[in-house]
């Protein structure tokens, strides 16, 4: 039975995208498991009746320019006039996250996307004068670090009157799309790497990649400073932790699932117009994005999903995690 979408806030957007099968993947025997249906609906070949509705669904062939220009422009766009913007990357380890956030030499992701459009609305935009600072930060077990700053460790979120902010967090003004790409090459080394296996520990975070803009119009015109946010976020695994053996891990895991539940209940409460019980403060992920999220900010989740069939109980997870967030 199809899923019914409810009428949802129109600055939520949640987007589905398919990496296609990998080759480890088809070598296990895999099979493709989920196709998109004239881009809108998802369906299990082997199970017809189960189906789900998104805004947009991406197949295997997408590109990630196509999937900024749906899920990510419009927020860009927004932010650069003062409006509070927030993309999510979602979904379990190897689903394509990185690949669609941060992408790679051959095909840049969102964040390169945006950061280059952010410039060239810049260049279009001669009438006002810009400010742009970014930072960068992890949340590994609840705890927040900057990663363009290893001294700061376990930061608190702190609240005055322009909302929620993290106390310390390093700022950097930039003022190229390089410079900025910079600062996420730099970040990157100080990821929470306790082992060898960097693509194992680094699905165990969250990072946060934020352009704080600031502008104003030249001489006559000026009316006021605008300041908004744009986060830009690449989500830890969302795999079930249950089967994990080690007590790190089950920990680590218990952390990654309170708070991307605790998402799912807060984009969820957005979505259906409710303001108020919003809990926020139940993780830092939502506590620290609240200024975002709450009032008119958009809000845009792209979920991540392997056709794999060996993975069909975790996709099957991600899409209700979708289906509840509209
Ligand atoms: P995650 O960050 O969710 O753990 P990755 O982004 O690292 O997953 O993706 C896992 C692998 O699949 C990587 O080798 C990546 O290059 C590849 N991949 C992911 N999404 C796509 C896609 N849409 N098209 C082609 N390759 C992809
Ligand atoms: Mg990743």
């Amino acid at each position: 039975d199809a899923l019914d979408v409810p009428q949802s806030r129109d600055s939520i957007s949640v987007t589905i995208r398919f990496r296609p099968l990998s080759n480890r993947e088809y070598q296990k025997g895999d099979e493709v498991a989920w196709y998109a249906d004239g881009e809108k609906i998802v369906r299990n070949e082997y199970n017809p009746a189960t189906a789900y509705a998104f805004d947009r669904v991406f197949g295997p062939h997408s590109t990630s320019d196509e999937v900024y220009d749906v899920a990510a422009k419009p927020v860009v766009k927004a932010a650069m006039e003062g409006v509070n913007g927030t993309v999510f990357a979602y979904g379990v380890t190897s689903s394509g996250k990185t690949y669609t956030m941060h992408g790679d030499q051959n095909c840049p992701g969102i964040i390169p996307l945006a950061i280059k459009d952010v410039f060239s609305i810049i260049q279009d935009t001669p009438g006002r004068e810009f400010l742009l600072r970014v930072s960068y930060l992890e949340i590994y077990n609840e705890v927040i670090n900057d990663l363009l700053d290893p001294t700061g460790q376990n930061l608190r979120v702190r609240e005055d009157a322009q909302g929620t902010y993290v106390e310390g967090i390093k700022e950097e003004v930039v003022l190229s799309p390089g410079h900025a790409l910079s600062f996420i090459a730099a970040g990157e080394e100080h990821r929470h790497v306790g082992s060898n296996n960097f693509n194992l520990l680094s699905s165990r975070s969250h990072t946060i990649f934020t352009l704080m803009i600031e502008s104003s119009a030249h001489g006559e015109d000026y009316d006021g400073v605008i300041f908004s946010q744009l986060n830009l976020i690449d989500l830890a695994g969302s795999e079930s932790s249950k089967t994990e053996t080690t007590g790190l891990r089950r920990k680590e895991g218990s952390y990654i699932n309170k708070s991307l539940l605790t998402l799912g209940t807060v984009i969820g409460k957005l979505s259906e117009g409710k303001a108020s019980h919003v809990p926020y403060r139940d993780s830092k992920l939502t506590r620290l994005l609240q200024s975002s999220l709450s009032g008119h900010g958009h809000v845009s989740l792209i979920c991540t999903v392997t056709p794999a069939s060996s993975n069909m109980e975790e996709s099957h997870n991600t899409l209700k995690f979708a289906s509840r967030a509209k």
